[in-house]
C-alpha cells in the first residue's frame, strides 16, 4: 500500500473538496485507509487505517451507527456479499445514519471507483446528507402536497402502481392477532397495528366509529389520518409518520388533535412502537392513542372498573330488560384519615376495601369503585342477601383492619336499588341510588336503605315518574311551575310577599308536590339549572306584583346543593341584572340542612348576598338538630318557625311557651319571625300577642298559581 501513498495522496485532495472521509480498500487483502475530514470520525473514532475493513467496520456499527441503520451494514457489508453487490452495481450509493451527540445525522456512502482490472482497490466516499434529507422529507410531508381526498380509489392506483403490494393472508392472520393481543389490555384506548411492509393497518371499531374513518382495516392509514387531524397538527403528525416508517425512529410519542364524527376536534396521545423482523427490518407499527375525550373504564387504584363501567353495565342491564339490584357502599368521614396519615395511606384503604369487596362478593355480582369513597355492587342476590353482606362488610371494618400495620375502623353507609326492567337511564337510577345513600348516612346512621319505589303512587313506579320529572328539565322546564303562597304583617295582617313553592304535572302523573322529587333532584346534577330557572321565573313575576305592591317581598327555597356551586352567588347577580329585580326585594330561604355544608362557604354567600341587600331567612326552624348551632354561627333576617310547632297552639301551653322561647331566641340574633302554618284565626289571636313579624298559612290562602294569586292580593289589599 505504500506504493500508493502518492497517488492516494493527489485522489483524496480532489475527493475531500466533496466528501467528508474517503476509504481506499484493497480488495483482495481486505486492508484499508481512510481519510478524513469530519471531526465527526475523531469523535466517532473511526479507524484511520486498519488490516480488515469489513471486521472494523462490523465493529463500529454499534458504536457509532444509529440503531435503526445497523442491519444494512450487518446484512450486506459482509466481505462477499459488498464485492458481489459492487459487480452487480447495486451497492453504489449506501443512506444511513451516524449518531452524532445523539442524535441522528444522515450520510451516504458512496463507491467512488470500483476494483477493475490491473487496479485492486476500491475508493468510497463518506458525505453528510442530512440536509438534503430532511428538506426531501419535509417536501414530502408538506400539507400541500397531500392528497386532499383519500378515496379507496387513490389507494387502489397506489396498489395497481405497485408503490404497496396487496397484504397476503398469513400476514393479515398475523396483525389481527397482534391486534387482538393488544386490544386485550386496551383500557378505553384506541389500537391500531399496521403491517409496515404493505402499509395495511387495522383500528379499533371505536375509532372507525367516532373518528368516521372509512373502515377498520385501511392501506396507507396515515393519509386518511392526516386528514382527519386539526391544520395546525398535519405537518408534526406526518413528519413522525416518516420517521417511523423509514426507521429514523423505532417509537411514536405524541399529541395531536382529530376531527370526531361531529366535526368538533379531540384531543389524543398516541404512543406506537416498531416491531422488526428477524433482520432488523420495520415489520409492523403497533400501539394505542387515548382519546382525552373519552373515559376509560378501569379505576387505576383498585383495578376495578370506574364509575363510567358501572353507569355503562347499568344501561346495559336496563336495555336489556335484565333484573337485579345495585348496592352502593361507601366510607364515612374519609377526609379525616386522608388528613391524619396522608393521602398515599387513604388510597392503601380504599384498595384495601376493594380487595374485601371485591372477594366477599366473588361470583355473586360485579363490584365498582365509583367517585371518592363510594363502591358499587351489581348482583342477583335478593334484598336478604344483601343485608346479610352488607352486615359482614360493616362488622368486618368497624372491628378494625390492618392497613400497613395501622389498625384502622371506617364506619360505612350503604343504599340499595331493585332495578326492574324500568323504562329510565342510568342518571335516574343512579339519582334514587344516591337519595338513599344520603338517607343512610344522614338519617340511618349507616343501615342499609332500600330505596323505596311505591311511596306514594300505587300503581306508577317512583323511578320511573322521577325519570320523566328530570327529563323535564332538559326539555326547557316544561311541567314546572311556581305557585305562590302569601305572606302577611302579623299586626296589619297586610300582603308583605309571597314564598315561591314548586310543582310539576302531566298528564299522565297529574300534580306533583315539591317534597316528592325535590330530595331526589337535589343530588343531581341537573339541579342547579332547575334552581336557577325557579329564581328566574319568580323574580320575573314578583317584578309584576311589585308595580302595585312596593313592599312585596319574594321568598325563593333553595337547596343546600346549590349553594354547593361555586358560582352561585355569580349566578345569582347575573339573574338579578336579567330581571333588573331590586336585590332587597328578595329573601333565600334555607334549611338547617345546610350545616352539611362548609360553614365558611356558607358564610361567605350570606354575606355576599346580604351585602347586596338580598335577605336570608332560615327554613322550618325547629325542626333538625342543630338549628340553635346554625343561627349562632350565620346571621338570618328571618327566622321561620316550622308549622309543626303551631299545630296544637290552642290548646297546648307548653307549644305555646316553646314558641315564646323560639321568638326570644330569634331576637337575641337580631332575626325577625315568620310563623308557618297560621290555620284558624284562633292561632292568629294567639301568636299576635308574640313578638312575631308575620304570618304564612292556610288561614290567609293557599299556594295559588300566579294570576290566581294576582286576583287575590287584588281583593285582600282592597279589603
Ligand atoms: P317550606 O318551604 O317549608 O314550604 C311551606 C310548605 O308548607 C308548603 O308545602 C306549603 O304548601 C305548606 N303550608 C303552608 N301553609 C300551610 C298550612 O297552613 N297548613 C299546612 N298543612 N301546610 C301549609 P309545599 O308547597 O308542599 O312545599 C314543601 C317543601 O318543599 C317546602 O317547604 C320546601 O322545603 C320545598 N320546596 C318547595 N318549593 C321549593 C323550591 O322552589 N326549591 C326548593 N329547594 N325547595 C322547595
Ligand atoms: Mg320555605
Ligand atoms: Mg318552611
Amino acid at each position: 500500500m505504500n506504493n500508493d501513498r502518492e497517488i492516494i495522496n493527489q485522489l483524496t485532495k480532489t475527493l475531500l473538496m466533496d466528501y467528508k472521509g474517503v476509504y481506499y480498500v484493497n480488495a483482495i487483502t481486505n486492508k484499508y485507509i481512510c481519510c478524513s475530514v469530519d471531526e465527526a470520525s475523531q469523535t466517532l473514532h473511526i479507524i484511520q487505517s486498519g488490516d480488515d475493513f469489513f471486521k472494523d467496520l462490523a465493529e463500529d456499527v454499534d458504536k457509532v451507527i444509529f440503531e435503526a441503520d445497523r442491519h444494512i451494514f450487518k446484512q450486506d457489508m459482509t466481505r462477499t456479499n459488498f464485492l458481489l453487490q459492487l459487480e452487480k452495481g447495486t451497492a453504489k450509493n449506501i443512506e444511513y445514519r451516524y449518531i452524532l451527540d445523539g442524535t441522528p445525522v444522515y450520510y451516504t456512502l458512496r463507491l467512488l471507483k470500483g476494483p477493475c482490472k490491473g487496479n485492486e482497490y476500491f475508493i468510497l466516499g463518506v458525505k453528510n446528507i442530512d440536509d438534503e434529507v430532511r428538506h426531501r422529507q419535509q417536501e414530502q410531508a408538506a400539507p400541500d402536497d397531500m392528497p386532499q381526498e383519500i378515496s379507496q380509489d387513490a389507494i387502489g392506483d397506489k396498489l395497481a402502481q405497485g408503490k404497496i403490494t396487496p397484504i397476503p393472508e398469513e400476514r393479515k392472520i398475523i396483525l389481527d392477532r397482534l391486534f387482538e393481543a393488544l386490544s386485550a389490555v386496551s383500557d378505553g384506548s384506541y389500537i391500531f397495528v399496521c403491517d409496515v411492509r404493505h402499509d395495511y393497518s387495522r383500528w379499533s371499531k371505536a375509532t372507525v366509529a367516532h373518528f368516521n374513518i372509512p373502515s377498520e382495516y385501511m392501506y396507507c392509514a396515515d393519509k386518511v389520518w392526516s386528514e382527519k387531524l386539526h391544520p395546525d397538527d398535519k405537518v408534526t403528525f406526518m413528519n413522525a409518520m416518516k420517521d417511523v416508517f423509514s426507521g429514523r425512529t423505532s417509537s411514536l410519542n405524541m399529541q395531536y388533535r382529530a376531527m370526531r364524527f361531529d366535526g368538533q376536534y379531540d384531543l389524543c396521545t398516541c404512543h406506537g412502537i416498531i416491531l422488526r423482523d428477524a433482520n432488523g427490518n420495520c415489520d409492523y407499527f403497533c400501539g394505542s392513542a387515548k382519546n382525552h375525550s373519552v373515559h376509560g373504564r378501569i379505576d387505576q387504584l383498585t383495578g376495578l372498573r370506574n364509575q363510567y363501567g358501572f353507569f355503562e353495565d347499568i344501561q346495559w342491564a336496563l336495555d336489556n330488560k335484565k333484573t337485579g339490584r345495585i348496592m352502593l357502599v361507601g366510607i364515612s368521614k374519609f377526609s379525616e384519615i386522608n388528613e391524619i396519615y396522608g393521602y398515599d395511606f387513604g388510597n392503601k384503604i380504599l384498595q384495601n376495601f376493594g380487595r374485601y369487596i371485591f372477594k366477599h362478593t366473588g361470583y355473586k355480582g360485579a363490584v365498582y369503585r365509583l367517585d371518592g369513597t363510594k363502591f358499587a355492587i351489581i348482583t342477583r342476590c335478593d334484598l336478604q342477601e344483601l343485608k346479610e353482606m352488607y352486615a359482614e362488610l360493616r362488622a368486618a371494618f368497624r372491628a378494625g383492619s390492618s392497613v400497613e400495620g395501622r389498625e384502622i375502623i371506617l364506619d360505612l353507609n350503604a343504599s340499595v336499588i331493585n332495578v326492574d326492567n324500568f323504562n329510565v337511564d342510568y342518571r335516574t337510577v343512579y339519582s334514587c341510588l344516591n337519595f338513599a345513600y344520603a338517607e343512610s348516612k344522614q338519617r340511618k346512621q349507616g343501615d342499609l336503605v332500600e330505596f323505596c319505589n311505591n311511596i306514594s303512587d300505587e300503581n306508577k313506579h317512583r323511578i320511573e315518574r322521577f325519570h320523566v320529572i328530570r327529563a323535564s328539565i332538559m326539555k326547557e322546564y316544561s311541567g314546572f311551575y311556581l305557585l305562590y303562597q302569601p305572606v302577611v304583617d302579623s299586626r296589619t295582617e297586610k300582603l308583605i310577599g309571597a314564598e315561591a313553592l314548586l310543582r310539576w304535572r302531566n298528564d299522565e302523573y297529574g300534580v306533583v308536590p315539591p317534597d316528592d322529587f325535590i330530595p331526589l333532584l337535589e343530588k343531581d346534577p341537573l339541579f342547579p339549572d332547575l334552581g336557577e330557572w325557579i329564581i328566574k321565573t319568580a323574580l320575573l313575576d314578583a317584578k309584576k306584583i311589585l308595580e302595585k305592591c312596593p313592599d312585596f317581598t319574594v321568598n325563593v327555597n333553595l337547596s343546600y346543593t346549590q349553594l354547593e356551586k361555586a358560582d352561585f352567588v355569580d349566578m345569582v347577580e347575573r339573574v338579578l341584572n336579567e330581571t333588573n329585580y331590586p336585590p332587597n326585594h328578595l329573601c333565600f330561604e334555607i334549611t338547617e340542612r345546610c350545616r352539611l355544608l362548609d360553614m365558611e362557604l356558607l358564610k361567605n354567600i350570606s354575606v355576599n348576598l346580604r351585602g347586596k341587600g338580598v335577605r336570608i331567612a332560615l327554613d322550618d326552624f325547629g325542626t333538625g338538630f342543630s338549628s340553635i348551632g346554625i343561627v349562632k354561627s350565620l346571621p338570618f333576617d328571618y327566622i321561620k318557625i316550622d308549622r309543626s310547632f303551631v299545630r296544637s297552639i290552642e290548646i297546648d301551653g307548653k307549644e305555646r311557651e316553646l314558641i315564646k322561647s323560639f321568638v326570644g331566641l330569634a331576637l337575641t340574633f337580631d332575626a325577625q319571625v315568620c310563623v308557618e302554618g297560621i290555620e284558624t284565626a284562633g292561632m292568629r289571636d294567639i301568636l299576635q300577642s308574640y313578638n312575631v313579624h308575620s304570618f304564612q298559612g292556610y288561614y290567609y290562602a293557599k299556594p295559588l298559581e300566579f294570576k290566581d294569586f294576582l286576583s287575590w292580593k287584588d281583593n285582600y289589599i282592597s279589603d
